[in-house]
């Protein structure tokens, strides 16, 4: 269990006197989550639900939901695994005792929950009482040549929409039951790999109507924002018709700096040592913001989301969150926060004070 020594957080408690930046971290566990409020993180500001379907027997529940032949099936499927997902919830507003909590929306491709081996996939078909040649063409027709570049994130939460409904259904009851014992929960709901604004229109209209239905069956009528994650080039582009629907932009600076060098985040590590040595990337940009290109389409994203909504509340999420570049950076383009681990968490609300402080003593 993380802890700070007492000396260290008197100092921390004198940066945040200074610091005008807010510093959240990205959290995923009830662990994550504790680490986050030992070091005074002001909110999670990116809880990643994916791996909450790996859990246990939820993967088996998934595939299941994955070889549904109807949204009906799917959803019956989804009705078990949402008391699950609602506990994971419940736990992390607990935690985190009224600060805000951004969950992310179901990211990964579907067939990351499938076998791929002749071994796994005759196992899931006796599972599933299947015969394997069905087992087989549903592993091949989801397989795709660019998954990360493919069916997943918000793509996957339009087409198959019960998913984005079970997990809002599950934040929204696990925000009643904890408001119901203490402050109000306003749950944060971000949509990820948006690229256009009728994507954040389409899970809006689902996702409200669920909220209507929630605050129907409990009587409690609770408030939550719906925000999206830029980390598609064309989402930063289109910063102004998209926080027409959403109330907060989180950029998402891991897939952006993919898409924006068109280089791979799994695969750069091959030639990056080669690339910084003759000086053709200053630095790694997966470690440090590049300002220069990626920096550009933060600050034309900002810009035009604050064009498309003035008070939308802007943020950075991605690992270069906690770095005291990006934090330079995101101060000077008004940002509201940034979010990075949860160890990171110190270090950045002390950069943030002396970047304030420096600025303090040149004015
Ligand atoms: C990102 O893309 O910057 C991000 C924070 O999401 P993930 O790393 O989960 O893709
Ligand atoms: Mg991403």
């Amino acid at each position: 269990e993380a802890a700070l020594d007492v000396g260290f957080q008197t100092l921390l408690g004198w940066a945040d006197e200074f610091r005008d930046i807010g510093v959240r971290a990205n959290a995923d566990t009830p662990a994550d989550a504790r680490s986050a409020r030992t070091f005074a993180a002001e909110g999670i500001g990116l809880c990643r639900t994916e791996h909450m379907f790996f859990e246990g027997d939820r993967i088996g529940l998934m595939r299941e939901m994955i070889f549904a032949d109807s949204a009906k099936e799917r959803r019956t499927v989804l009705d078990r695994l949402m008391p699950m997902q609602r506990g994971d919830f419940t736990a992390l507003f607990e935690i985190m005792a009224g600060k805000p909590v951004c969950i992310r929306l179901f990211d990964p491709p579907l067939h990351e929950f499938l076998p791929h081996d002749k071994a796994g996939m005759r196992d899931l078909a006796e599972g599933l009482a299947l015969p394997l040649s069905d087992v087989t063409a549903r592993v091949e027709a989801l397989a795709e040549y660019n998954p990360m570049l493919g069916l997943r994130g918000v793509r996957l939460g339009i087409t198959v929409p019960e998913i984005y409904e079970m997990q809002a259904r599950a934040i929204f009851q696990a925000a009643v039951a904890v408001s119901r014992r203490g402050d109000p929960v306003v749950p944060e709901i971000m949509i990820p790999l948006v690229s256009a604004m009728r994507e954040v229109e389409l899970v809006k209209v689902r996702v409200d109507a669920v909220a209507a239905a929630v605050r129907g069956e409990t009587g409690v009528d609770f408030e939550y924002r719906l925000g999206v994650m830029v980390e598609t080039p064309r989402a930063a582009l289109r910063a102004e018709d998209i926080a027409q629907h959403a109330s907060f932009l989180s950029f998402g600076t891991n897939d952006l700096t993919q898409m924006t060098y068109g280089l791979s985040r799994d695969d750069a590590g091959r030639f990056m040592s080669a690339y910084v040595q003759q000086g053709v990337y200053p630095e790694d940009p997966f470690h440090t913001l590049d300002v220069e290109g990626v920096g550009e389409l933060l600050k034309m994203g900002a810009q035009r989301g604050r064009a498309g909504r003035p008070d939308v509340t802007l943020s950075i999420c991605g690992e270069h969150g906690g770095s005291r570049a990006a934090i330079e950076f995101c101060r000077e383009q008004g940002f509201d926060y940034v979010s990075c681990s949860p160890f990171r968490v110190p270090a950045a609300r002390l950069s943030a004070a002396q970047l304030a402080i420096g600025d303090a003593s040149k004015a």
